[in-house]
């Protein structure tokens, strides 16, 4: 077991106060015991979550955890870029996630901006003091007018001053490998990090899985649905083929796994329990 190889856990903004305090109180001091390298917290491209992801990464960062916050144009312009780049630098923020981002339904007026553009701004705008990261997509962007031109995107964003990647999730680790060698063939030499999405509930990873293009294994879907809303039995399920994901991916040399964790300390903590991580 590759156990040198970094882990760090996603985070999204709580809506409530109670979602707040759960997540600072409780499930970040019990992630944090599995000694991540960052917790990184997304951002809704067109601000629907600017306060919020603002108010969980200075709470996580004041409370002396590594952070990086996502951010995207949307809305924004650049001098409100520029105005969040230097409240992160000044709170002591080291890395962040640049992203195109996709415009929440009934947000009007925004941009968006592809990420290599951010990248290359934020490059400009604070040199090196970020480490960027952006997104990968084994399975390739839903909007990606081919494979080829995905992956060229890929490493115009690496190109641009990434420092690395962090891949939507999949559970056809095939197509990592495969993407792998397609980004070295066309001289990609930058860490592409595997996205892992633990699996408790199928109707909403059915569905978030239509939407951003990622593919559920058929021998996956279907035990899943016999499982008729058993939540232990999904969860025990997958709790077992994730696991065995990750151990695939780490054996042969993925270079880190970053967890979405929706906000949630099980089943992440127990996948890497028994990864021995
Ligand atoms: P880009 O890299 O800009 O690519 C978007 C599309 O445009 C791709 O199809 C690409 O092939 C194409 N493209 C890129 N450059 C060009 C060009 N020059 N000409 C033509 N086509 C081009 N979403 C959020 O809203 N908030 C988040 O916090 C968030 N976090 C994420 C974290 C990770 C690790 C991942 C994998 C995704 C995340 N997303 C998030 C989702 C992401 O914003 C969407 O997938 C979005 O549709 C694409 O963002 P991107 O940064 O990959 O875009």
């Amino acid at each position: 077991m590759a156990s040198s190889s970094p882990i760090s856990f996603e985070f999204f903004p709580p809506k409530t106060e109670e979602g707040r305090e759960r997540l600072l109180e409780k499930t970040t001091p019990r992630l944090q015991a599995l000694q991540p390298e960052y917790f990184s917290v997304t951002y809704g491209a067109g601000g629907s979550t600017r306060d919020n992801t603002l108010d969980v990464v200075t709470a996580l960062t004041k409370g002396g955890y590594s952070v990086a916050p996502h951010l995207s144009f949307g809305t924004d312009d650049n001098d409100a870029i520029t105005a969040l780049l230097d409240h992160y630098r000044d709170l002591g923020v080291k890395r962040v996630v640049a992203l195109r981002g996709d415009m929440p339904s009934g947000v009007g007026g925004g941009r968006l901006v592809y990420a290599s553009e951010l990248v290359s701004f934020i490059r400009k705008h604070s040199g090196d003091h970020f480490h960027i990261e952006v997104a990968a997509y084994p399975e390739i962007h839903p909007q990606a007018e081919s494979y080829d031109k995905d992956i060229e995107h890929l490493k115009h964003k690496l190109d641009a001053g990434a420092d690395s990647a962090i891949t939507q999730y999949f559970y056809n680790v095939e197509s990592y490998f495969y993407f792998l060698d397609r980004c070295a063939a066309i001289g990609i030499d930058k860490p592409i990090v595997a996205g892992i999405m633990p699996i408790t509930n199928y109707e909403n990873l059915a569905r978030f899985s239509r939407n951003c293009g990622a593919d559920i294994p058929r021998w996956i879907s279907k035990r899943l649905e016999g499982f008729a809303g058993c939540k232990e039995s999904v969860t025990s399920f997958g709790i077992e083929v994730v696991t065995q994901l990750c151990q695939t991916l780490l054996d042969n040399g993925a270079p880190g796994i970053h967890f979405y964790s929706m906000n949630q300390v099980e089943p992440t903590r127990q996948i890497c329990r028994n990864l021995g991580l």
